[in-house]
């Protein structure tokens, strides 16, 4: 199984592919963290994208294309991917589609995670990470409940950071919904619920 998923930043796509990862034991794929990943290991990647990231600017097509070429490439993504945070522009979904076609590979769904803005904000600006195991949690999490790893926030989800990624999004990421409509390979999901509840209701529109 070959998964888009979509989604405002926030929107609780993160923990949604972790679930679908650990269910249909596919390959995760989440642009994020590998420019993260990179910029703390400060290699000339990270370097380039940490200026775009700390802005919450989208990082130029060109680097993230090719990141995403290179990662389609490894061994573990022949049971399935999902990608998590990619595409973010018409360009690298046009890029996607032809990579795909190019190693005969498919997309089995689009998934559009909806989440109204104001309460993105509210999720952005109070979400915490842990430094161990990437649990996605909240200021409530004084430690990790799954590790008792350190919690911490991302730069990126500080307000005046935040505002700016959900207007890059409205602006450049949004359209895709209309993309995949088009393809007829989209499913719309309200994930204003519990993690639960969204995580039903996606496995039942892929069954
Ligand atoms: P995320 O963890 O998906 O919210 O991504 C964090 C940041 O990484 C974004 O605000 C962008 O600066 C950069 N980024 C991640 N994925 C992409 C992408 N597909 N295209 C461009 N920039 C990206």
């Amino acid at each position: 199984m070959n998964i888009v998923l979509l989604g405002a930043p926030g929107a609780g796509k993160g923990t949604q592919a972790a679930k679908l990862v650990a269910e249909y034991d596919i390959a995760h794929i989440s642009t994020g963290d590998i420019l993260r990943a990179a910029v703390s290991a400060g290699t000339p990647l990270g370097l380039e994208a940490k200026s775009y990231m700390d802005k919450g600017e989208l990082v130029p097509d060109s680097v993230v294309i090719g990141l995403v070429k290179e990662r389609l490439q490894e061994e573990d993504t022949d049971k399935g991917f999902i990608l998590d945070g990619f595409p973010r522009t018409t360009t690298q979904a046009v890029a996607l589609a032809s990579e795909l076609t190019a190693l005969g590979r498919d997309i089995d769904a689009a998934i559009a995670v909806n989440v109204d803005a104001e309460v993105i904000v509210k999720r952005l600006t109070s979400r915490r990470l842990c430094r161990a195991c990437g649990y996605i949690g909240s200021e409530a999490d004084a430690a990790c409940p799954q590790c008792g790893g350190e919690m911490y926030q991302r730069d990126d989800d500080k307000p005046e950071t935040v505002r700016n990624r959900l207007n890059v999004y409205e602006q450049s990421t949004a359209p895709l919904i209309d993309y995949y409509r088009g393809s007829d390979l989209l499913m719309e999901i309200d994930g204003d619920r519990p993690v639960e509840v969204v995580f039903a209701d996606i496995k039942g529109k892929l069954a």
